[in-house]
């Protein structure tokens, strides 16, 4: 199966050579409906089996020597590093500086951010749905990072876009509260746009991770413009479908040959 049928390369991400970087369509897998078909996790109650074949034909087109590091991931802000593969670590990021280790986040509409430190000396990947955006997983991913900001090459995978995340009042007040101080009011109210007639609004979680990276000090993002439920073709969105797959953001530093 050819790697360029199963996954695409985050857009418009300059890397240095020794790091390679993943998202997955739902494309070319064995899954069948309603996960149809390249679903890579155990837990949306697909077939394991299926998820496992799914996982072998990725493995295979990416590179069949990388260790898998995946996470139980649980919404919150908790970032691990790991130097081997630890099984069912529970955290929504992973920073590793040790070549061949394949960092996974899953996502069907959440935000996928993935790290790169120029140098190519350590990679990292945080998963951001609201809830961890607003307690502070990129920040802890970008503080957990033996680089300073600075030196960091960022790129945003797809996630569910303004066009279609409607949320309740409660998001943007979180937002509010917990980055007060670090970021002014306005830009973060910026961030939604009201809903006419309801106390509900439309929330970008691209613009808010752009604008905790700036804060933090990192200059160089990438990616942040494809809508998950939008692009039905592409993409897993559970908003749209509600029982769903899952894909794959990766990142890694290369083997060593
Ligand atoms: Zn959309």
């Amino acid at each position: 199966m050819p790697l360029a049928s199963l996954a695409l390369a985050p857009p418009d991400w300059d890397l240095p050579s020794n790091v390679m970087a993943w998202v997955s369509g739902r494309k070319g897998g064995v899954s069948s409906a309603p996960y149809e078909s390249l679903n890579l996790a155990l837990h949306v109650g697909d077939n394991a089996a299926s998820v496992h074949a799914n996982r072998r034909l990725v493995a295979n087109a990416l590179d069949a020597s990388l260790q898998w590091q995946w996470l139980q991931q649980v919404h919150s802000d908790k970032v691990v590093r790991v130097n081997t593969p630890v099984p069912d670590i529970v955290a929504d990021g992973v920073i590793t500086s040790a070549p061949g280790i394949a960092c996974c986040v899953l996502t069907a509409d959440c935000l996928s951010v993935f790290f790169a430190a120029k140098d190519g000396s350590e990679v990292a990947l945080a998963h951001a749905g609201w809830r961890g955006l607003a307690s502070g997983i990129i920040a802890n991913t970008v503080q957990g990072m033996s680089v300073p900001a600075e030196q960091l090459l960022v790129c945003l995978g797809p996630a569910i876009g303004p066009c279609h995340f409607e949320v309740g009042a409660e998001v943007p007040e979180t937002f509010l509260r917990s980055w007060a101080g670090v970021i002014p009011a306005a830009a973060i109210a910026d961030c939604f746009h009201a809903v006419a007639g309801t106390p509900k609004s439309m929330a970008d979680l691209f613009r808010l991770a752009r604008l905790q990276l700036a804060a933090l000090g990192v200059q160089s993002v990438a990616g942040g413009s494809e809508c998950t439920y939008c692009e039905q073709d592409k993409y897993y969105s559970y908003r749209r479908s509600g029982t769903t797959g899952r894909m794959l953001s990766m990142i890694c530093l290369k083997p060593a040959l």
